[in-house]
């Protein structure tokens, strides 16, 4: 496991999301618009997050699934930062902050695959994406 200062050094902007719950400016991460089939890992500890099964577009400028490949992966936290209460989504394996969820998400995908009406709106920078 990276300490911070190590992740700090190699990758500021995940130090700052992951290890400090920063949220990267919406439309700016790669992985916003990526349609490319595969599975999302955490980019700390690479456990296995989202698949893209489940990725669907939101309009909102993050990466958003209904739900995780691995719910074993994921711990959900709920809390009140800066006066707003969320639900934050946290790696389990490394304990990143990955980002948050939502319950307007989409009650089924452009597949037919039903969705859950949640929407787990993640940040690009902790993903990474292991393609099919
Ligand atoms: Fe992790």
């Amino acid at each position: 496991m990276k300490t911070d200062e190590e992740l700090k050094k190699e990758n500021p902007e995940m130090y700052r999301i992951a290890r400090t719950k920063g949220t990267e400016p919406a439309f700016s991460g790669k992985y916003t618009d990526e349609k490319e089939k595969g599975m999302y890992m955490c980019a700390v500890c690479g456990a296995e997050l989202f698949s893209s099964d489940m990725k669907f577009d939101s309009g909102t400028g993050w990466p958003s699934f209904t739900e995780p490949a691995n719910t074993e992966n994921i711990v959900l936290n709920e809390n009140s930062s800066r006066g707003i209460k969320r639900t934050e989504v946290l790696c389990k394996k490394c304990g990143a902050h990955l980002g948050h969820i939502f319950d307007d998400g989409p009650a089924s995908l452009p597949d037919g695959k039903k969705g859950t009406g949640q929407r787990f709106c993640i940040n690009s920078c902790v993903l990474d994406l292991k393609k099919d």
